[in-house]
């Protein structure tokens, strides 16, 4: 018999940039379940699949018009090592359900991103990531991976088992196989420590070597048009300090999405008011600490919906694309009022990871949802790739396979193991066979 499908009227991404209408969207419970849709459903009906988590991507590397796999009734833990810190997982598990697991069993993810709604799986196949220089892409944290691949053979993987096709599947983008399991490496649950505070953007990026390395975690958000910036900090601490819930209510709920929200109304209606609305916010940056449970301090909340794009540049280019950024604000004085995300991640061996072979800057660029953002996104692209810059996967870009082959030493390995995984690219939507084969 076959999984359960639901109605599918239409299909769309978390901020609306991607549409799609598959045939249908299945919800395995099994194993056996998702191999029965390979390869009855796809394989003999000659239609292609993807797998989606939490539709959290903003480009189309999870949509389909065929098939669609949602492993939102595969989640949980299925077994824990305490005494190793690790702990098999299945894929479709949401980070913030992860999270309150592990925290349950003692453990807790050594770094997580700026939010937790993501599938684990849909989060280590992008190379999503947090930031702390010493600190992996989520994908650096798993140690063995079970897959289904483009045939509907079950296959595990680990580093040791076959180190090729590990490296492959870590960042993979759904296109290698559905990873059902991941065994993760994690740590005994721990306190962090949280700091916002407001710097002058001049003295942050004066000071930004001893920010990184004084600090587990740190990041800052630049406010277009103004001089300061907010910078997060993270460190590990002792014991929780209670939050003054009303402060954070205020910071977090009113001022970060509420009032954000309503700011950003404004300047759909009127772009000309962005430059004041981000100096506006720029003054109001929430001067706070708190200190919790890591997994409970790494997510914010974000109600205000956006598209984004995020490149990676070696770690040394921050200042400099900052910079150049700056320059071209001021001069094609583009309408935008979302602040710039600056974070950095360290260097890892992944294939296609956009940190392999080199600790990171990760620049981020947001535009409020219906606000046209193409110009602004291509002006900011042109120098990200002035940096050997390499797009988040999950993040908006315009580069193709053509130029892609020439960021990623490995690129032919991946499209090598990929034809192996899945010979007759099961897993290739038209947007994915631009984006890696053609
Ligand atoms: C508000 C917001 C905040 C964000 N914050 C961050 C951040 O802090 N850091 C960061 O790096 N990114 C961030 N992102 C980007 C996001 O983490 C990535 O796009 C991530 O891949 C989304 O996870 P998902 O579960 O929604 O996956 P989807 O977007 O649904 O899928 C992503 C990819 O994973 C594949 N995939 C999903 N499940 C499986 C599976 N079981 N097997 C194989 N492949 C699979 C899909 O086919 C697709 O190719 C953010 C995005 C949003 C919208």
């Amino acid at each position: 018999m076959l999984p359960m499908s639901k109605n599918v009227k239409g299909w769309s991404n978390w901020s609306g940039s991607v549409t799609a209408t598959p045939e249908f969207i299945r919800y395995p419970k099994t194993i056996d379940e998702v191999v029965e849709i390979v390869r009855n459903e796809c394989m003999l009906e000659g239609r292609y699949l993807r797998v989606v988590g939490s539709a959290h991507s903003f480009t189309a590397v999870a949509a389909s018009d065929h098939v669609l796999i949602s492993l939102d009734e595969m989640q949980g833990i299925v077994s824990v090592d305490a005494a190793q810190q690790t702990a098999v997982v299945w894929a479709g598990t949401k980070l913030k359900l992860l999270g309150e697991l592990l925290h349950e069993e003692g453990l807790a993810q050594e770094n997580l991103g700026d939010i937790d709604v993501q599938s684990i799986a849909g989060a280590i196949s992008t190379g999503t990531h947090g930031s702390g220089v010493s600190l992996g892409s989520l994908a650096t944290q798993v140690i063995g991976i079970t897959v289904v691949n483009g045939l509907g053979e079950v296959m595990e993987c680990t580093l040791e088992s076959n180190p090729e096709l590990f490296k492959a599947l870590q960042v993979s983008l759904g296109t290698l196989g559905i990873i059902v399991q991941v065994k993760l490496r994690l740590r005994n649950r721990y306190i962090l420590s949280y700091e916002s505070k407001r710097m002058a953007l001049t003295d942050c990026l004066t000071q930004l070597p001893d920010l990184i390395a004084d600090n587990r975690h740190f990041e800052f958000f630049w406010f277009p048009y103004a001089e300061t910036c907010q910078v997060k900090l993270m460190n590990e601490a002792n014991d929780p300090t209670p939050s003054n819930k009303v402060v954070e209510y205020v910071n977090e709920k009113l001022i970060e999405n509420t009032l954000f929200g309503l700011l950003s109304g404004l300047c759909k209606i009127m772009p000309s008011a962005s430059a004041a609305v981000s100096r506006l916010s720029a003054s109001n940056v929430p001067v706070m600490t708190k200190a919790n449970y890591s997994h409970r301090i790494f997510a914010a909340q974000r109600s205000v919906r956006f598209n984004e794009m995020e490149y990676s540049v070696p770690k040394e280019a921050m200042t400099s694309v900052i910079r150049e950024m700056r320059e071209a604000m001021e001069r094609e004085r583009f309408h935008v009022h979302f602040p710039i995300e600056c974070r950095y991640v360290a260097a890892d061996d992944i294939w296609l990871s956009p940190a392999s072979g080199r600790d990171c800057a990760y620049i981020a660029v947001h535009m409020y949802k219906g606000m046209p953002y193409k110009r602004y996104f291509e002006a900011m692209e042109h120098i990200f790739l002035r940096y050997e810059g390499r797009p988040h996967w999950g993040k908006m870009h315009t580069l193709k396979a053509v130029h892609l082959q020439d960021c990623y030493p490995k690129w032919q390995s991946f499209a090598e193991m990929r034809k192996q995984m899945d010979p007759n690219d099961l897993f290739i939507s038209p947007y994915l066979r631009e984006l890696l084969i053609d």
